[in-house]
């Protein structure tokens, strides 16, 4: 049983960071759809979800519970 597959199943943080990550693209998406963002407001969306993205790869790497 490789335990590599174990420490996905169970890690409940990155679970939390890769549901984060999905609700600020879900979220940003829909107001893309709501309105015409701003320059900066979509920027701002962008920065949003590469930190998110960014603590999900930390927390892999750091954890070694990347799927
Ligand atoms: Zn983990």
């Amino acid at each position: 049983m490789p335990r590599k597959q174990l420490a996905v199943l169970s890690c409940i943080e990155h679970e939390r960071l890769e549901f984060e990550l999905t609700e600020i693209r879900t979220r940003g998406r829909y107001l893309i759809r709501l309105r015409r963002l701003s320059r900066e407001e979509q920027s701002e969306w962008d920065v949003r979800e590469a930190l998110a993205l960014a603590r999900l790869v930390d927390h892999e790497l750091e954890h070694g519970c990347s799927g």
